[in-house]
């Protein structure tokens, strides 16, 4: 049987999926007896000729009738995630997760399934507990510096916009096989085909527990609240959390990008570490209904929240870029140190909030940080983060576009009410960023005014300060995706690799792909 994609099937906004899937048949001379598991496989927005916005589909399904025709392709066979367990070695003991973010959940879920029995350690609580922690933050302003945004099960992304798009293409169906995971365990059909896909912090944090709970029922152990402050290796590879150690063969060190006081105990246990570039900057707020009608020509959410990605080559040569976009969602207070203050963005599943958001960030690389000490830009960020907490006296600094390019604090709120989880203060951000840094930020927001009208109006609200869009720190591997210390496998993010949620799960996966290369199963 072989697996048909219809491509470019162009319709009206108000098309609904079984129109794409009649019109798919219609072009190849099909009926719905002709064929088997008919779906919609990908749906995009044409909105260049604005008001008159059209959908995109393209719709797959298999047959045994021979098709051909204009954007019509045919595969051998429907696209699916595959994987061969090759390895004749035995473990003499369970492999260890350290992290249940994407990389260590897609890691560890595909280890249970497959018979490897892992263990996973996390240092924060299990998702009730933590969506506890983190809302009694966000009122209180008291941090858990062990579970909030950055810790806990689900990991750095559970409190988000929940976004999975990725750059990267889908080699191997590695990402394809992410998206019908999170299916599976929950999260809506859309994700599979929307061009861009997003599933929110509500049904992430359901989504994260019936991945766990899969985990366990097929051998897993997890270990919540439980840091892991020591890795040696002798004959065998020792994993100390407080008051247990961890005896294995194989560790998957999954640490996402926040985990400070752990790059640095790798660095003192021989672990070969590199700083690397990455981005600081601001969150930007507008009305979303401002934005809707410069991407739609209408205000309302018809087509859902729309997003918008802009860049820019400053000046000074640095990059500007809107990251982590969150259409109709809030800026969030993601601390995890204390006295340090860390912004980023969520939305629920609807997207329905009054602001949309993004990060406007600025490319710093290791030159911009004060030594060559692979930690180095660890510490650029928790001195801007410093800054932040001060100027906001603890709370999310807030100011005017207007008044940041004035240098000066804003002494009120215009059109445009922040829309922030956590306590706010109206500060002077200048305090915050070095001046190279604001100065660029500020070409780069005068720039996007001239692609979305308003971008740069003077009530357009700053947040800050957003450090944490991926890791200052790699963690160097081998091909075999082995630290300098073998048997240690760096994944996701904070490894360096990776760097969101789906590209973080495709590493994750990668690292099992290698396991399963070498190790066979219990
Ligand atoms: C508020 C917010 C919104 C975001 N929105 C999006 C989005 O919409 N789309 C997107 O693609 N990306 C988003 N991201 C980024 C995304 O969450 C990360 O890229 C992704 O989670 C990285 O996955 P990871 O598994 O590598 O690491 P993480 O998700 O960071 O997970 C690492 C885990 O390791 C644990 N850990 C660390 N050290 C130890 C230790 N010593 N012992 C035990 N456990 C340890 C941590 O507690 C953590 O749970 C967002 C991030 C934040 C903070």
């Amino acid at each position: 049987m072989s697996y048909i994609k219809v491509s470019n099937i162009k319709l009206n906004i108000d098309a609904t999926n079984d129109d794409a899937i009649k019109e798919a048949l219609k072009r190849v001379k099909l009926s719905f007896g002709d064929v088997s598991s008919i779906e919609i496989a990908k749906l995009s927005i044409d909105a260049r000729k604005k008001p008159d916005i059209k959908k995109i589909f393209t719709v797959g399904f298999e047959t045994n009738e021979k098709v051909s025709g204009k954007d019509v392709v045919v595969l051998n066979e429907r696209p699916e995630y595959k994987y061969d367990i090759t390895g004749t070695s035995e473990l003499n003991h369970r492999p260890v997760v350290i992290g249940f973010g994407p990389a260590g959940m897609f890691a560890s879920y595909l280890l249970a399934i497959n018979g490897y029995k892992p263990i996973v350690i996390e240092r924060g609580g299990k998702v009730d507990a933590r969506v506890e922690s983190v809302n009694k933050f966000w009122e209180t302003n008291e941090l858990n510096t062990e579970s909030n945004v950055q810790f806990g099960e689900g990991g750095a992304g559970t409190f988000s916009d929940g976004k999975l798009n990725t750059g990267n293409k889908d080699k191997g169906n590695r990402i394809k096989f992410v998206l019908d995971t999170f299916v599976k365990f929950g999260a809506n059909e859309d994700i599979k085909y929307d061009f861009k896909p997003h599933i929110g912090t509500d049904i992430l944090t359901k989504l994260v527990k019936s991945i766990r709970e899969e985990i366990e029922n097929n051998g897993g152990d997890f270990y919540f609240d439980t840091k892991v402050t020591e890795i040696t290796k002798d004959n065998t590879i020792k994993v100390k959390t407080g008051d247990k150690t961890f005896e294995t063969d194989i560790v998957i060190l999954a640490i996402g990008n926040a985990a400070r006081d752990t790059f640095e105990m790798l660095n003192a246990n021989g672990f070969k570490l590199e700083a690397k570039p990455f981005a600081v900057g601001l969150r930007i707020e507008h009305k979303q209904k401002d934005i809707n009608k410069n991407q739609y020509g209408f205000e309302d959410n018809r087509l859902g929240a729309a997003p918008y990605k802009l860049t820019y080559h400053s000046e000074s040569g640095r990059s500007i870029y809107s990251f982590c976009m969150c259409p109709g969602g809030y800026v969030v207070n993601s601390s995890s140190e204390v006295d340090r203050m860390v912004v980023n963005g969520m939305s629920y599943s609807g997207r329905d909030g009054e602001n949309a958001n993004s990060a406007i960030v600025c490319s710093v690389t290791p030159d911009d940080f004060d030594s060559d000490n692979p930690l180095s830009g660890i510490e650029f960020q928790r001195k801007i983060e410093n800054n932040a907490f001060v100027e906001g006296n603890g709370k999310i600094p807030v100011q005017q576009f207007v008044d940041f390019k004035k240098k000066t604090k804003s002494e009120s709120i215009g059109s445009i009410k922040p829309q922030l989880k956590g306590e706010y203060e109206l500060a002077n951000l200048r305090n915050v960023l070095p001046d190279y840094i604001s100065e660029a930020l500020i070409e780069g927001i005068d720039h996007f005014g001239n692609i979305i009208d308003g971008f740069n109006h003077d009530d357009v609200i700053l947040s800050g300060v957003e450090s944490r869009t991926s890791s200052p720190v790699r963690i160097v591997r081998d091909d075999d995706l082995q630290s300098n210390i073998k048997g240690i496998y760096p994944a996701g993010e904070g490894a360096g690799y990776a760097g969101g949620i789906v590209s973080s799960a495709v590493d994750g996966i990668r690292v099992f792909e290698k396991i399963i290369e070498k190790y066979k199963p219990f």
